[in-house]
């Protein structure tokens, strides 16, 4: 290798980011982080998927759906994701996250965040649901379900919106390629 080459590819040092996934249970969070982290493990990049929930079996066990419980559940997951962050991996954060503050306070605390607001609206969540948690929602068998009778604070500025109920997984998934290579958290070519 060219003495120079050498030095840029030594200088190059992958920053870590954390790449967070919000919105409505059922718009499409799990779906597109891990679509995003095939595509980002097949070009050679360290990823972890912190997926809502997988932490609430395990991470955050035993927290439940107040808004005290939901935002503890928030920190814990940041400060994993937060370590991770600092040690150059890339990580996809899929949770609900309903709260405004605790998305922010965990921004601040991360510093490399990308906020990507999964975004359908609630008929089309509904009609998907895919765990069949509306449903039970609905019949009042689950209290405090997001969108039903619980509060979904929408990102105000984020770094992508996916609009999913408009366009399809793999459009989702190169806006959020695109916009990670714009930030330089990634270099790799984007369809
Ligand atoms: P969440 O993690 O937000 O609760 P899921 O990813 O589990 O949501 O479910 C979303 C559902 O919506 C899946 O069944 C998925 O196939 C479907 N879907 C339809 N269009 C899209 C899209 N453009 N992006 C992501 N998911 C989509």
């Amino acid at each position: 290798m060219q003495s120079r080459k050498l030095e840029q590819a030594m200088e190059y040092k992958q920053p870590g980011v954390t790449v967070w996934f919000t919105g409505l249970s059922g718009a499409g969070k799990t779906t597109i982080s891990r679509a995003v982290e095939k595509a980002l493990t097949s070009h050679g990049y360290k990823v972890e998927v912190l997926d809502g929930d997988v932490v609430r079996q395990n991470l955050t066990k035993g927290l439940g759906f107040s808004k005290e419980d939901r935002d503890e559940n928030i920190r814990r997951v940041g400060f994993v994701a937060n370590l991770l962050t600092r040690n150059q991996v890339i990580v996809l954060v899929s949770a609900i996250s309903p709260y405004q503050e605790i998305r922010e306070e965990v921004r601040q605390k991360i510093g490399n965040f990308v906020e990507v607001y999964v975004n359908a609206p609630l008929e089309v969540c509904e009609e998907r649901d895919v765990k069949g948690l509306y449903k039970r929602a609905r019949s009042g068998e689950i209290k405090n379900f997001t969108g039903i009778d619980d509060p979904y604070e929408s990102p105000l500025n984020p770094e992508v919106e996916c609009r999913t109920d408009l366009e399809s997984l793999e459009e989702s998934v190169s806006k959020v390629l695109a916009r990670l290579q714009e930030l330089r958290f990634i270099k790799m070519e984007v369809d």
